[in-house]
């Protein structure tokens, strides 16, 4: 296993230098995956086109990770290893992912530190200047690097940087506010996307030698989730429809700290970073009579003596305690709220607490100022410095959303969606089943199996932006250097972009009585109560029927103001919820057909007594890659077998 990068990298077929200038690869995306890609690719030589929807490539959804980024350095010298990081990955994700592409991410992830620091990004140091490291969930070492609760814009900053550099040389034309509304295939290769200018309306032809989809995810299939805005499906669910794969659709990650919704008419969920449970303590009161006090304020948290708390993940999971992964934490939330013990009003709330890490940091303060330890409002006012350098924009964010200063109260956290683990299926060098179409980053189904540990997402889009594509895309083109330009005006290309103008045209006619959103809201609410955090078979079939009449529902009535020929935000929302509309119900299909638990995938049927995930090896050891086989036709299954070598498969456990 651990030669087996090195190995293939070796044997890869190369593009010469002067050759790589004949070849057009286009990239859409530039949060990390796609702007490490971009830049790198243009470094090497390609010529890249690279799109985004956002005003500028800065914007990307990447700029909103807070917590941290994964790398087996070792800089603690607390037993990390390349190896460490392979097995806790394997492990976290439930033993559901390909072991070979787990332990190249682990492998490369000292690169990408290196690479980061290299572009200034600043990386939290300790006091002598070393890079400082935290934990994050479902470990037992500290590798997890951070910009304060920023780390995902620092990187980002470091990536546009590279990705400036190059459009600056004229190797990266770079097109913003653009839109892919699909694929082009000819001769079975991907060779150009169709593509709106959200400014003027204008629809796009574009065309490469090789396509990179790094679109990101599509947690907000949900509505609501922790996800940009903006982010969706349709780049990915349009590859899908031009023969790409889906693999795992079913696959998503539901956050245990996150900020409470607080009623109907929100849009969005406010994620307050795993690396708080580094210090924070997750808890409930013990008795069911101080909840129902909290609720009706006769009582403050703070008023609750330490023996009356249930500190539910530290007295179930000892070994990892508050550090659980996110999948066992969520599911523990949830548990504790539908035994009536959640703490605000609509009974979906958990405590976050800091009360004892303030005290705790503060007495160490204290002492190396020599200052009295049994002086607790000193103990208290150095704890809460401590607390801020560390976690700061975070509490500050949380007091501007709830009204209540987390430093003096418990904050209230709820699981919500977060990121999405299925995606776009691709092989080893990370193309598609479509030649030449490639997907990176987390649009595609990836190295997290059926859950990933925190802080490794922004190391997986980094390392295949930085350091696996730009290999292994190589040996695809290898073949392309005698190809010349790719024409756009073969039927391939006229067909796609009338597709793609027929559709715009039929929301424009349609005329129905309904905003768009009132359609996803909908949506959102079928797939949150029965494809969310714990689905059964009963339930999935109701949502499967459910979303095709609300599919038809919202092609009847959906209504879609202004013209096509300009700034129409509305329209672009209509085709990503048709999108939706699409994916939520073969997320539903591929819940229904895992007949086990695993990971983010819980299904009520498939637990232990201690109500913990049960798989099923022997049934269910395989990616599920789901071919699209058309309008109405069922989706046909590809099951890739699940090999491992390198890990013994067992039961997780976090006790
Ligand atoms: C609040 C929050 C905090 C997080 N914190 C962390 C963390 O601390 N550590 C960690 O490892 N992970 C974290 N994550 C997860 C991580 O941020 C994401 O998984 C990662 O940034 C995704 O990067 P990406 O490059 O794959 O996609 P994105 O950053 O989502 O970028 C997608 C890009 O694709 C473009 N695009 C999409 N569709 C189209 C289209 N049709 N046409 C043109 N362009 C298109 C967009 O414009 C954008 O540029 C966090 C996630 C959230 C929501």
């Amino acid at each position: 296993m651990s030669e087996k990068w090195g190995n293939h990298k070796g044997k890869i077929d190369l593009v010469n230098p002067s050759n790589k200038r004949l070849i057009d690869v286009i990239v859409v995306g530039t949060g990390l995956a796609g702007s490490s890609a971009s830049a790198t690719l243009a470094e090497l030589g390609y010529n890249v086109k690279t799109f985004c929807f956002q005003d500028s490539p800065r914007r990307a959804h990447s700029i909103a990770a807070q917590g941290g980024i994964n790398a087996a350095k070792n800089y603690q010298g607390d037993g990390d290893s390349v190896y460490r990081l392979f097995y806790d990955t394997v492990k976290g994700g439930d033993y559901r992912s390909r072991e070979a592409n787990v332990y190249r991410l682990a492998e490369v992830s000292g690169n990408i530190i290196d690479q980061c620091v290299a572009q200034g990004v600043p990386f939290a140091r300790e006091y002598g200047g070393l890079l400082d490291n935290r934990s994050f969930g479902g470990v037992l070492v500290s590798r997890t690097f951070y910009a304060a609760g920023q780390t995902g814009q620092q990187l980002l900053l470091g990536a546009y940087s590279a990705l400036s550099r190059q459009i600056a040389t004229g190797k990266v034309q770079m097109f913003n506010r653009h839109e892919m509304l699909d694929v082009v295939v000819v001769d079975g290769k991907a060779r150009g996307i169709i593509a709106r200018n959200l400014v003027t309306g204008e629809i796009e032809r574009h065309s490469a030698h090789a396509v990179v989809l790094a679109s990101g995810g599509y947690g907000n299939v949900f509505f609501l989730s922790t996800n940009a805005m903006g982010s969706n499906v349709t780049a990915a669910w349009k590859a899908h429809k031009r023969g790409a794969y889906f693999a795992n659709p079913c696959y998503t990650q539901i956050h245990p700290t996150c900020i409470p919704r607080s009623g109907d008419h929100q849009s969005k969920l406010t994620l307050m970073s795993e690396s708080l449970r580094n210090d924070g303590r997750i808890w409930v009161p013990k008795h069911i009579e101080d909840v129902e006090k909290i609720r009706n304020g006769s009582l403050k948290p703070t008023e609750i003596k330490e023996e009356d708390r249930d500190y539910y993940l530290e007295r179930r999971y000892p070994a990892f305690g508050n550090l659980v992964p996110r999948d066992v934490a969520s599911r523990a939330a949830k548990e504790r709220c539908d035994a009536g013990f959640g703490v605000n009003k609509t009974g979906e709330a958990v405590y976050l607490d800091f009360s004892s890490a303030i005290i705790r940091y503060g007495k160490t303060e204290a002492r190396v100022q020599g200052i009295d330890v049994n002086d607790m409002a000193e103990v208290k006012r150095l704890g809460k410095e401590v607390v801020k350098k560390k976690y700061g924009n975070l509490f500050e964010m949380y007091e501007k959303i709830v009204d209540e200063n987390p430093y003096e109260t418990p904050m209230m956290i709820y699981p919500a969606v977060h990121y999405t683990m299925g995606g776009v299926w691709v092989d080893y060098n990370l193309m598609t089943s479509v030649n030449g179409l490639y997907a990176i980053g987390e649009a595609n189904f990836s190295d997290h199996g059926s859950n990933r540990l925190g802080a490794s997402a922004l190391m997986q889009g980094l390392a295949d932006g930085y350091f696996v594509l730009p290999y292994t895309i190589g040996d695809y083109l290898a073949d392309e250097i005698r190809t010349g330009k790719i024409p756009i005006d073969s039927p391939e290309f006229d067909k796609a972009e009338n597709d793609v103008k027929e559709r715009i045209n039929k929301f424009m006619n349609n005329k129905g009585s309904k905003p768009v959103d009132y359609f996803h809201k909908r949506l959102g609410k079928i797939m949150w109560d029965e494809v969310g955090m714990s689905r059964n078979e009963q339930g999935l079939k109701k949502a499967i029927a459910e979303i095709r009449s609300l599919r038809e529902e919202f092609w009847k009535d959906v209504f879609v103001p202004g013209d096509a020929n300009g700034m129409n935000q509305e329209l672009e929302k209509a085709g990503r919820v048709a999108d939706f509309l699409e994916l939520g119900e073969l997320f539903a299909i591929d819940a229904l057909t895992r007949n086990e638990s695993c990971g983010g995938h819980f299904r009520e049927e498939y637990q232990t007594p201690e109500g913990e995930a049960l798989r099923d090896d022997e049934n269910f050891a395989f990616v599920s890659a789901w071919e699209y086989k058309g309008e109405n036709a069922e989706p046909f299954l590809h099951k890739e077998e699940l090999k491992f070598e390198a890990v013994e498969l067992k039961t997780r456990s976090y006790k």
